[in-house]
């Protein structure tokens, strides 16, 4: 069976970047501000970021837009600019990519807000924001969806659906976090995640953030296990739990240690890998000479 993100990637080295989060703050974001806004206000931190992962071999560029949805912008009141950071964000990635030949995913990550009957927004809210989201990554040039960090099935199962009516010919990939006891905070285990949401649509199902490289390849072997044909599995680990040192918070696992981390996911069955917070362009070359080795 063919699968629209293999097919898609072609011979590039199955490596998404890593995480923006914490190399912002290095760069100067203060914590608390919003990391979309940066696509306005600072678009040559945001092109250099996405020039180093390239650098170090990531196959695959992701937007700096995972709170890109109103909600989300509502909390910097910034809610007014839904396209604009969606579609600057696109912009910057596409540009780099294309001078690398590789990929951009349009990040979409969860809304902040909780579905009815748990919460107040319904389903068709839901859709209307994912679908605002997603007219500005696709008017900046994005190559494939990628839905990350997801808790709620049925939000993320929301995400897809909207990418696959605006966005037929794109690949989905789409990520839950399973941080709570190798769930995702709402309950949902690895295999009923890549059941639904292959189901839903997505070519690509995983895993990323949660508690590090140990629970990680635990993960991955569910996911594994539970895969039905034609659906690829992607592992993005973090890079530890952070902890505080003196004001600063510090992700203790290192580039060698996460490469050698891929490498196991690789032998273990994950088809495509990446990192997330607290990694850095080290950790995704340490993956890149990993999986491709
Ligand atoms: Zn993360």
């Amino acid at each position: 069976m063919t699968n629209r993100f293999a097919e898609l990637l072609g011979e590039r080295a199955p490596v998404f970047d890593g995480g923006y989060g914490w190399l912002l703050q290095e760069r100067g974001l203060p914590p608390g501000e919003c990391a979309e806004m940066w696509n306005i206000e600072q678009p040559e931190t945001m092109s250099g970021l996405h020039e180093e992962y390239a650098q170090a071999g990531a196959s695959v560029l992701t937007t700096n837009t995972f709170g890109g949805t109103a909600p989300r912008l509502a909390m910097h009141g910034h809610e007014e600019l839904v396209e604009e950071t969606n579609r600057a964000g696109a912009a910057l990635a596409r540009e780099v990519a294309d001078r690398h030949g590789i990929l951009v995913a349009g990040d979409i990550g969860p809304t902040g807000e909780l579905l009815e009957p748990m919460g107040a927004m319904s389903a068709d809210e839901a859709r209307e924001l994912f679908a605002a989201q997603l007219r500005g990554l696709l008017a900046g040039g994005i190559d494939l969806v990628l839905v990350e960090t997801m808790s709620d099935l049925a939000e993320a199962t929301l995400a897809i659906e909207v990418a696959r009516e605006l966005a037929p010919q794109l690949p989905i990939v789409a990520t839950m976090s399973f941080d709570t006891n190798l769930h995702t905070m709402m309950g949902v285990a690895p295999a009923d995640a890549i059941t639904r949401l292959s189901a839903a649509g997505a070519d690509v199902v995983g895993a990323n953030c949660g508690r590090g490289p140990e629970e990680m390849s635990v993960i991955a072997e569910q996911l594994v296990a539970a895969r039905p044909d034609g659906v690829l599995v992607i592992a993005q680990s973090n890079a530890g739990l952070p902890h505080l040192e003196g004001a600063d918070f510090v992700y203790t696992v290192g580039p060698a240690e996460l490469g050698e981390h891929a490498r196991e996911l690789r032998d273990a069955g994950v088809d495509v890998i990446g990192s997330c917070c607290g990694s850095s362009p080290e950790h995704t070359n340490a993956i890149r000479a990993a999986v491709t080795a």
